[in-house]
């Protein structure tokens, strides 16, 4: 059995049976990862309030048949986001474009910082949301710099697909269904 000590961003929180959830995070020391919470909903569960989308927590796993938390403990939480549901919305829609573009077990120190920065700072950083969705893509090794429309091979994209990797102009981009793209 192995015990990891780490930070992490809480991406998601799946019910798995009756009093169990399933949470992703991803961690400072390794990446995105998918780990097991138990009977967290109990009523008496002290885990449960860590372990929302969102917060950044200081969490200890043991790994044995797959991740299991054992403990865990808020560093800074997201209710703030919550008071304007609009600027909500779009940092649950980065989040889940960021657990769609990340693979598990694969640390990345740059975009751990990156994710740190942007989470903390959202009320900033919404505002410029194209240019953080680059910079994600960016880090993430597809430089939209260089990146031309899977179509038409036009050099202005203004579009990208978090499940297939590409890029589309706003032209061609009307032939792919909105919610499988992202404005970049
Ligand atoms: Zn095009």
């Amino acid at each position: 059995m192995v015990e990891y000590f780490t930070e992490a961003l809480v991406l998601d929180k799946e019910d798995s049976g009756d009093l169990d959830a399933r949470i992703i995070l991803y961690t400072e020391d390794l990446g995105k990862i998918t780990a097991k919470a138990k009977s967290v909903k109990r009523i008496t569960s002290k885990l449960n309030g860590h372990l929302e989308p969102l917060n950044f927590i200081q969490v200890r796993l043991v790994e044995k048949n797959g991740f299991q938390i054992v403990d865990a403990l808020t560093i800074a939480n997201s209710a703030n986001f919550k008071e304007n549901p609009a600027v909500f919305f779009r940092l649950l829609n980065f989040i889940k474009f960021f657990k769609e573009m990340t693979f598990d077990l694969q640390p990345d120190r740059k975009l751990w910082l990156a994710m740190k920065e942007i989470v903390a700072n959202w009320l900033i950083y919404q505002k410029k949301e194209k240019a953080i969705y680059r910079l994600i893509i960016k880090i993430l090794g597809f430089d939209p710099a260089h990146a031309a429309c899977v179509f038409c091979r036009g050099k202005e994209i203004n579009f990208f697909s978090p499940e297939d990797y590409i890029f589309f102009c706003a032209k061609c981009a009307i032939k792919i269904p909105k919610k499988e793209i992202v404005l970049i």
